[in-house]
């Protein structure tokens, strides 16, 4: 079916427009690309056959300078993108620019420059609490409340969707082990999540406050935070993740900008404790976003996490990630945290889902508690769009391969 034509109701019809980078066959030659249904737009391209002033922001080989144009260029790029795919008169110049999508090779869409990642649903905290500190008073810990806990993570492991996982080796001791020892991950995990893409950079030493976050931000993605949850169980105390979490992180290949998002925003939960001035969200704008994310492990699905459960936003994240002075750069991608709601097959982690290996889960190839060689996991989600349409988020996926050591 020609692009202009995406069938009504498509979750990639022209009210989503994402973002990404691709390449064509037997080309090295990288553009930005604008999904439209099943079919790519080469972005650059067309700015150019159609005399538009954005085809220096958009023929580039990364989303880079689009990211760091600001909020007005953002906004009015996507305007003319809207027209340039659903106006008839430029159906004659536009269509020739479109490639099927099964016919392009997909790449990472930016540079990631700085990476974080936090921890920001209260159902997620709370089983973690309960499977790991079962003796303990509060399932969560007790910043939990007053601050969105994050740790900074590896950027240069950040890998598109389609990118094989190699199983990472670690050491690992379980509490009766008279002593570590060393070897493939025995219980690797994923954990679902939404990744934050900051388009403009901040100044060292100005915060940025909660109003701001759409002036920095510009638009989100899937992303799966791949966790070796035995070499982090070893590791973690006391500074955090590190090399359970740092040989990879996937996102998915499409940015979907805030824009696309308008009808998809909500209020968070309701705050069960008072917050300092700077993470105080009573007064501003709905920060909350309704995105439907289903996990499938196979093909199978075993999840349906709700983001609108997030207890922390991602402009409260953003004001406590800058609160200290810290400067944002452009590129600078932030994670949300697992997202988990509250009842069971809302869980966004094999280690709820199973309940730290527990609980197996029944899958039509076997049972798992965490992943075997050769699993793809993937991630996919919509957002409630205008007219009751559905805004798609690009899918996140990849399998899992046995390590190299
Ligand atoms: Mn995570």
């Amino acid at each position: 079916m020609p692009p202009f034509d995406v069938p009504e109701g498509d979750p990639f019809g022209p009210h989503t427009l994402p973002y990404g980078v691709f390449s064509l066959p037997g080309s090295s030659h990288r553009a930005v690309g604008v999904r439209l249904g099943d079919h790519v737009l080469d972005a650059g391209a067309a700015a150019h056959a159609l005399g538009s002033p954005y085809a220096s922001l958009l023929a580039q080989p990364t989303l880079g300078p689009l990211l760091a144009a600001g909020r007005t260029a953002w906004s009015d790029v996507r305007r003319a993108l809207t027209a340039w795919v659903t106006v008839p008169s430029h159906r004659e110049t536009v269509e020739p620019l479109f490639h099927p999508l099964s016919q392009v090779t997909l790449h990472l869409p930016f540079e990631v420059a700085d990476y974080v990642d936090f921890y920001a649903s209260e159902n997620h905290a709370r089983n973690v609490g309960r499977i790991f500190r079962p003796d303990a008073e509060d399932s969560l810990p007790p910043n939990w409340k007053h601050l969105p806990i994050g740790y900074h993570g590896r950027s240069g492991t950040v890998v598109v969707s389609g990118t094989d996982i190699a199983r990472p080796s670690g050491q690992r001791k379980a509490p009766t082990d008279a002593a570590p020892v060393f070897g493939p991950s025995v219980r690797l995990d994923i954990e679902a999540e939404v990744g934050f893409v900051v388009g403009v950079p901040s100044r060292l030493g100005a915060p940025v406050a909660l109003a701001d976050f759409r002036e920095h931000v510009f638009g989100l993605c899937l992303l799966n935070d791949w966790s070796a949850r035995d070499v982090q169980a070893w590791e973690y105390v006391p500074l955090g993740p590190f090399l359970g979490k740092s040989f990879a992180t996937s996102v998915s290949a499409w940015i979907t900008p805030l824009d696309a998002l308008e009808e998809a925003r909500v209020a968070p939960p309701a705050r069960t404790h008072a917050l300092l001035p700077y993470l105080d969200d009573s007064d501003e704008e709905p920060g909350g976003y309704d995105l439907r994310i289903t996990v499938a492990v196979n093909g199978h699905v075993v999840s349906e996490p709700p983001f609108s459960t997030m207890y922390w936003t991602a402009a409260q994240q953003l004001a406590h990630m800058t609160v200290n002075g810290a400067s944002l750069r452009t590129g600078d991608l932030y994670g949300s945290g697992t997202v988990s709601g509250p009842s069971e097959r809302e869980r966004g982690s094999l280690l709820e889902l199973t309940w730290n290996g527990r609980d197996p889960l029944e899958l039509p190839d076997g049972k798992r508690t965490f992943l075997e060689d050769g699993d793809v996991v993937t991630l996919s989600a919509w957002a409630p769009g205008p007219d009751g349409v559905r805004v798609g988020l690009g899918e996140v996926t990849g399998r899992v391969v046995p390590g190299g050591a």
